[in-house]
């Protein structure tokens, strides 16, 4: 088993200096999974209508409460959507678009590229990312693998793509520019952790896998808070995993709105994947204005 691919483990990690004196950067992504968090479980989810609504709860009644807090203060966020729930909620994904916000690869039906090759894995990307040209004209350029797998191709499919950020690996706080057959290319890692994930707190479940435990509101807040003060005080980044279907539920976007105006009075960048990945790119020279 190969334990790690990186020769040296001692990398000296580069801070950006992030815009206008902010003191971190902050980017709020949405797994829109939506029904599909349901039927790639693989645990009989499929044949339970009541579960495969919850998943609809996402796209019918989060999203909606989230973009309306989100207009509030004024952010932009990015949703990471499988493309077959972008085919079922095109007018959702036109609200998200049409309000400035950012949309990311995330699989077409949330599949887990286990065992996939790169030549199939290229096909569900150009299949996701005509879905999302043609409902909204946006051009996909960051990708978040549903279940998180990566393979030995990734890098190289990313960047064939076009993409200039992937959202994967946990290795660092991040971020970090990732380099192919020893040199640096133009792709950007924002690494995400469980620990920004809000299923870590308010997914629920009796099927198989069960998942019984859940945190109020406020014990999120005060977790996030803590993250949020101890990695800023370093310079670096949070990346969330938010599930609409989930964390769309009111107390929680209450939450999570206290929790932005918590951030922006501390010196947040509250950005997009995109955009976050596109200054760095520039700052490090990797791309042109
Ligand atoms: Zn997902």
């Amino acid at each position: 088993m190969k334990i790690t691919n990186e020769k040296d483990q001692f990398v000296k990690q580069e801070l950006p200096v992030w815009p206008d004196g902010k003191r971190i950067a902050v980017m709020l992504a949405f797994d829109l999974d939506a029904e599909t968090m349901w039927t790639t479980r693989g645990d009989g989810n499929l044949d339970h209508i009541t579960n495969l609504s919850r998943g609809t709860y996402g796209p019918k009644q989060g999203v909606p409460r989230i973009l309306k807090m989100l207009d509030t203060w004024n952010v932009k966020a990015t949703f990471f959507i499988p493309g077959i729930i972008a085919e079922q909620y095109p007018e959702v994904v036109r609200e998200i678009s049409r309000r400035g916000h950012e949309i990311g690869f995330h699989g077409y039906e949330h599949e887990e590229f286990t065992t996939t090759t790169k030549e199939e894995e290229h096909q569900t990307m150009q299949k996701a990312e005509q879905i999302i040209r043609d409902i909204c004209g946006q051009q996909l350029a960051g990708h978040r693998a549903p279940g998180g797998v990566i393979h030995d191709y990734s890098l190289e499919l990313f960047v064939e793509h076009g993409y200039i950020y992937s959202s994967n690996w946990r290795d660092t706080d991040g971020p970090f520019i990732h380099r192919l057959n020893g040199k640096e290319v133009p792709l950007v890692e924002l690494p995400k952790d469980s620990i920004f994930d809000d299923t870590a707190y308010d997914f629920y479940t009796d099927s198989a896998p069960e998942r019984y435990e859940l945190k109020s509101p406020r014990e999120m807040l005060e977790i996030w808070k803590e993250e949020f003060d101890s990695l800023a005080a370093e310079g670096r980044m949070i990346n969330f995993v938010l599930h609409p279907q989930f964390v769309g539920r009111v107390s929680r976007v209450n939450m999570l709105s206290d929790l932005i105006g918590y951030m922006l009075a501390r010196g947040a960048w509250i950005e997009t994947n995109y955009n976050v990945a596109d200054y760095v790119l520039k700052q490090k020279g990797l791309r042109s204005e």
